[in-house]
């Protein structure tokens, strides 16, 4: 049954951005609601190893460190809810309260927003691309790699991503490709190292996918057409599989033409601080960080949100 939820604190988006502020809010006493929207966990959900997240000695699994999160936010007093936002009214106040509705047909009257509803992975546009997710066409190698078992793959991107992906597909498939459209790679130099080292990974260079081969009955992919921005010339690659990992766009298509964006579509914040345009809403993480984009700075930036909103909550106190 529908139901109207009150709160100080309604957090949008339930990665690490939006966990964090939970905890800092819950332990500041502002009862805080998290939404989880589709994905809890966020994009860590589809990440495989993490080496780079503070406090662990060993690598760990996305999955597991989202569920810790998730977990403490709720041992220290945040309410989780799998609900999914559908609209939210950022210019209008009803007695100091914005409105957000939901898919469940819910009704969420919050004090102080928080929207840490990340970003996710953008595609290449080819038609193709559509028509074949999930008939050979892929963004996340740990979902679907398994599917590749000793079969040619290929990766499209040369950042962190991409190279991450690529080594993980190399327990799968008996070969992987990375194609990049330059001559050198973005990602973080040890995993540069990793994948040269990689006998089972190719590089390709100065490389666009111009086109996607397949066929129809029943729908697999069957192969590339690659072309080499350089010379200009076309050539075909044999493969059962293409992962795009060409980096993301940030989540904000509700918050379009009610709250402050940049040219990119992500939400401007005022420098050093997580404030929006909108008094009393707060951004946090991906949906508003096209550098660093790591779990770690995502966390960070939710931790400043949550003290943010408690700090605007006293002063309509006084
Ligand atoms: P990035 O934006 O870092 O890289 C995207 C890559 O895709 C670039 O190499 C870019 O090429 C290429 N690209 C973009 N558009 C196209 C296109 N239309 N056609 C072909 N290639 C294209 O995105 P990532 O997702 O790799 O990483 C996002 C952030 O997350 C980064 O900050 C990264 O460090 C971080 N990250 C960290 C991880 C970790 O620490 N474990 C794991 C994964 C990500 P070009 O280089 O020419 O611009």
């Amino acid at each position: 049954m529908a139901e109207i939820f009150i709160t100080d604190l309604l957090i949008i988006g339930a990665g690490p951005a939006g966990y964090t502020a939970a905890i800092y809010g819950a332990r500041a006493n502002l009862s805080p609601i998290i939404l989880t929207g589709l994905q809890p966990g966020g994009q860590l959900i589809i990440t495989n190893e993490i080496e780079n997240f503070p406090g662990f000695s060993n690598a760990i699994q996305g999955p597991w460190l989202m569920e810790q999160m998730a977990q403490q936010a709720k041992n220290v007093g945040a309410k989780i809810i799998n609900d999914t936002v559908t609209e939210c009214h950022l210019q209008t106040k009803t007695k100091g309260l914005f409105t957000v509705l939901t898919d469940m047909g819910n009704t969420y009257k919050a004090r102080s927003i928080i929207i840490a509803t990340g970003a996710q992975a953008r595609w290449l546009g080819l038609k193709a691309e559509e028509e074949l997710q999930g008939y050979g066409i892929s963004a996340c190698a740990t979902c679907d790699g398994f599917f590749y078992r000793g079969k040619q793959v290929a990766v499209i991107g040369g950042g962190n991503t991409a190279v991450e992906e690529a080594l993980y597909l190399t327990h799968h498939a008996s070969h992987v490709y990375l194609i990049h459209r330059r001559n050198s790679l973005r990602a973080e130099k040890i995993q540069q190292d990793r994948l040269m080292k990689n006998p089972k990974i190719s590089i390709i260079w100065d490389s666009v996918v111009e086109d996607i081969l397949a066929e129809s009955d029943p729908p697999s992919v069957t192969g590339l057409t690659l072309k080499n921005v350089i010379t200009g010339q076309s050539s075909t690659l044999p493969i059962d599989g293409i992962f795009i990992a060409i980096g993301h766009k940030p989540n904000t298509q509700l918050f379009q033409n009610q709250i402050d964006l940049d040219e990119e579509g992500y939400i401007k914040t005022t420098s050093g601080t997580t404030k929006t345009s909108i008094p009393g809403v707060f951004a946090a993480g991906d949906v508003q960080d096209k550098t660093y984009r790591q779990a770690i700075t995502a966390a960070g930036s939710g931790c400043m949100a949550a003290l943010e909103a408690e700090r605007f909550l006293s002063s309509l106190e006084k």
